[in-house]
């Protein structure tokens, strides 16, 4: 049987400008990419209707036709990945494989293991830095330490980024740009795909899901989108952000790509493409946070975690029209514009004291863009006990938010069409005893810090 070597899409679903795929591409045997429906993860989502995971089965299925149409295909298996990868091994003469990194903490855990499985038959393991432009210790404080703090850390990521300049090709135009932005020009390589008949997918019946009626935002954002991102990106009843978090989340467009859009047409939409490094670096450099707060202190707050206020929650009829809206937009969408998800979660942590941990798992749950890095960073940022959080005593006034950025109550409207009406919920709870109870709480739990 002929050795291969085998590329491994997890957070990466694109055949251009892939770099695990690219160096897989570039080594001496014939690639066979792998999908994993995964079922470690499979099993706690709870919905048989999961957009998520019918955009990947959609997102699998048009990577199988560009496959086909270069005389390859997609090898896609269900299970447990290291039940997977023993099997895999013994249908298969594996010379290498390849992927690309994922810093979450049971991601590293899963590929130590299946790394130890390949290292018993002498398979090297290669991964690459793709869904990000910097990782791990790439930019740090001057003392080698990770920043925890957004500002300093955004302007050394910038310096970082300008430091290493070359010129390169793109679309035929001669262009110079950092070399952490260069394009992987992988499409060189597939005549390296190994040639095979397609291989049939699983159904997503067979796995106990349905297709979703939740649609999916485009991969493709317009330039003037992009040009008067800072000027519209604040107010939820504009279409004035891009919708592109799930297409970051899945690897469905390339971060390299996006950087060099930014870095011509936006600042401010650079500094949002920044936030998710810090976020992933956070995650990578500190895995405590993905169960506890980035500031221990925090964990000893007094939270009341009342259930039924937490449905009311959930299901957007707290009396506060912008809350409600969010959690309404979210639920019918799976989206919620960035400004509101930070009004929510700082409703639900502050004014009604409940474990931010809830809500993050509410979020989880729903959120297409879901990203455990960015999904705890906004929810510890809100709770203030991230890092770089806001200050615990900053209680966001709901009032005051929908004032500044919903003057017209035009996204009220479009996600609440009673607000207004006898039918509308009286405010669960008032704002000033809320915000009073909530800063006596948390001076109670962080006293003598
Ligand atoms: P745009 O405004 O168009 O921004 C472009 C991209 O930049 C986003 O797609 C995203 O990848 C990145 N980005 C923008 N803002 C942030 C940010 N504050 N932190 C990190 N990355 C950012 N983002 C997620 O991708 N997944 C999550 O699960 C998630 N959960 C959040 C939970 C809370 C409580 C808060 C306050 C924020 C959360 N965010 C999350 C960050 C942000 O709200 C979303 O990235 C953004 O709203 C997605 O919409 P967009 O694609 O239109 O973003």
């Amino acid at each position: 049987m002929q050795a291969i070597t085998l590329f491994w899409f997890r957070r990466d679903l694109r055949l251009q400008d892939n770099a695990g795929l690219y160096h897989a591409l570039k080594s001496k045997f014939p690639v066979q990419p792998v999908f994993i429906f995964d079922t470690d993860i499979l099993d706690h989502l709870g919905d048989p209707e999961d957009a998520r995971v019918s955009f990947l089965h959609q997102r699998i299925t048009e990577l199988q036709l560009e496959l086909n149409a270069l005389g390859s295909s997609i090898l896609v298996r269900y299970g447990k990945s290291a039940e997977v990868w023993a099997e895999i091994l013994q249908d298969f003469v594996v010379a290498e494989v390849y992927t690309n990194h994922d810093y979450e903490p049971r991601a590293i855990q899963r590929d130590e293991q299946v790394k130890s499985l390949l290292a018993e038959q002498n398979i090297p393991f290669f991964s690459f830095k793709d869904q990000v432009i910097f990782e791990k210790l790439e930019v740090t404080k001057p003392d080698g330490k990770p920043y925890t703090v957004f500002t300093p850390y955004s302007r050394t990521w910038k310096n970082k980024l300008a430091s290493q300049m070359e010129s390169f090709s793109e679309d035929g135009a001669k262009k110079s740009l950092s070399v952490f932005l260069k394009p992987y020009p992988c499409a060189e390589y597939f005549s390296n795909f190994w040639p095979t008949e397609s291989m049939p997918l699983p159904a997503l019946s067979a796995m106990g899901f349905k297709a979703s009626n939740i649609g999916i935002p485009p991969t493709t954002i317009s330039q003037g989108l992009i040009k008067t991102y800072d000027k519209t990106r604040d107010f939820p009843y504009l279409q004035g952000t891009s919708r592109l978090g799930i297409h970051f989340r899945f690897g469905t467009i390339s971060i390299r790509e996006k950087a060099r859009r930014a870095l011509e047409l936006n600042e401010t939409f650079l500094n949002e493409l920044i936030w998710r490094d810090f976020y992933a670096q956070i995650l990578f450099n500190f895995p405590h946070v993905a169960t506890r707060s980035f500031r221990p202190e925090y964990d000893r707050i007094e939270w009341r975690n009342n259930e039924q206020e937490f449905e009311k929650w959930c299901t957007g009829k707290t009396g506060y029209p912008i809350v409600d809206a969010g959690m309404r937009e979210l639920n019918a969408t799976g989206f919620m514009h960035n400004r509101v998800r930070m009004i929510t979660a700082s409703f639900l942590t502050k004014h009604l004291l409940i474990d931010w941990r809830w809500g993050e798992a509410y979020f989880a749950k729903k959120l297409l863009d879901f990203d455990l890095a960015s999904n705890n960073g906004g929810w510890q940022w809100a709770a203030g006990c991230g890092t770089d959080a806001a200050p615990y005593f900053r209680v966001f006034s709901p009032a005051a938010q929908q004032e500044k950025f919903d003057p017209e109550y035009k996204y009220v409207r479009k996600w609440v069409p009673e607000y207004g009406t006898p039918a509308y919920p009286k405010p669960m709870v008032d704002h000033k005893f809320a915000r009073e109870r909530c800063l006596e709480v948390y001076k109670i739990a962080l006293k003598g810090i």
